[in-house]
């Protein structure tokens, strides 16, 4: 398995194109063509987490927070980062991010809160990104009809929600004549050719229509293929930064914040607002999500839980009458590690991945 194994499967399910634009994600040091028989998890790759990883002989390090954010400007190992980078590409690591992508894409971070606290009817809070749907209509001899209808099922194309592998396939006649320096799969140059073909109708998301028309050529056996493409008013899922959705039970305030460090795994959070007032809708933003108090409260929440909460905002959540959770940076997205570790050890059963125990809180509560 190389390095690029790893980022296609990886890139299936946290596509790089959710990310928000100012990101720096994907390959960021190493090469794509590197054998990976270990992977090392963690959310931050700090000097500890490297100096582990050169210890285990690890082969790449995937990251949730971006391995290089800023520009840099010298690469010399009197530089802590320049030491680290130096440190990476002698021992032939190489370090894999995935940041934004990772926190909108349905089973990332917030979806993995959303599951820990078991919550219903759940919603996206801040959406970034519509998918578009269109339809490809293709035409192709009788005979051809199966393979056509797998090359597009294999991108995808068809997939209705529970459903996958949707098509219609009307029967038709085609006709064509073939110009001069064709070859034509049937029929003779100059003459018309009239042959039985069907139409097949299937739906596709934007991200693979390029993808799915390369297919359906590559199986056609025509030399000129033809096809329709038509944009859909239908709307496709919706992508965005943090979630929003119902406790399956009205609980206390304080019962859901212990819920909360007990589901994350972490010893203290910092709350605000009553805790023994009921509460139900929960928006949860992991990482940093203060900008999003406004917008949690218009959709009808009663607690945001998130992290670097500010002593201002805190005041102004008061004020607005929503509840904040701050369950910490770290602590509201550590767990990264535990769903990319999951993810993986499914995918890929002859790589050995590992989660990083030197990947620690810089904070500590006293
Ligand atoms: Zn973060």
């Amino acid at each position: 398995m190389y390095v690029k194994d790893v980022i296609k499967i990886f890139e299936n399910k946290y596509p790089k194109s959710l990310a928000y634009n100012w990101d720096n994600i994907g390959l960021i040091i190493g090469d794509q063509m590197s054998k990976v028989e270990k992977i090392l998890v963690t959310l931050e790759a700090t000097q500890a987490v490297i100096d582990e990883a050169v210890e285990n002989k690890v082969d790449l390090i995937i990251t949730h927070h971006p391995f290089i954010f800023k520009g840099l400007k010298k690469i010399n190992t009197s530089i802590t980062k320049g030491n680290d980078i130096y440190k990476l590409i002698k021992n032939n690591i190489s370090v894999y991010s995935a940041h934004t992508n990772f926190d909108i894409a349905y089973d990332g971070l917030n979806d993995e809160i959303v599951k820990r606290l078991d919550l219903k009817d759940v919603l996206v809070l801040d959406t970034t990104y519509d998918q578009k749907l269109y339809k490809i209509a293709v035409y192709t001899p009788v005979s051809h009809q199966d393979c056509i209808r797998k090359a597009m099922a294999d991108m995808g194309c068809g997939n209705i929600g529970k459903y996958s592998d949707c098509s219609f396939t009307f029967n038709g006649v085609g006709r064509f004549k073939p110009l001069n320096d064709s070859k034509p799969y049937v029929g003779v140059q100059n003459e018309i050719e009239i042959v039985e073909e069907v139409k097949i109708e299937s739906i596709c998301k934007e991200s693979n229509l390029k993808q799915a028309i390369n297919n359906i050529i590559k199986a056609h056996p025509y030399e000129e293929v033809a096809y329709d493409i038509y944009e859909l008013k239908n709307t496709g899922k919706k992508y965005g930064l943090g979630r929003i959705g119902k406790l399956k039970n009205t609980m206390k305030f304080e019962e859901l914040s212990e819920n909360v460090k007990k589901y994350l795994n972490i010893k203290s959070l910092r709350a605000t607002g009553n805790l023994k007032e009921d509460v139900n809708k929960v928006a949860i933003v992991s990482g940093s999500g203060s900008e999003f108090i406004i917008k949690a409260h218009s959709m009808g929440a009663d607690v945001l839980i998130t992290g670097d909460v500010k002593y201002h905002d805190a005041q102004n959540a008061l004020e607005l009458g929503i509840k904040l959770i701050d369950a910490g940076h770290f602590g509201s997205e550590n767990i990264f590690s535990d769903i990319v570790l999951q993810y993986l050890q499914k995918e890929f059963d002859s790589i050995e991945i590992l989660k990083s125990k030197s990947n620690i809180d810089p904070f500590i509560t006293i």
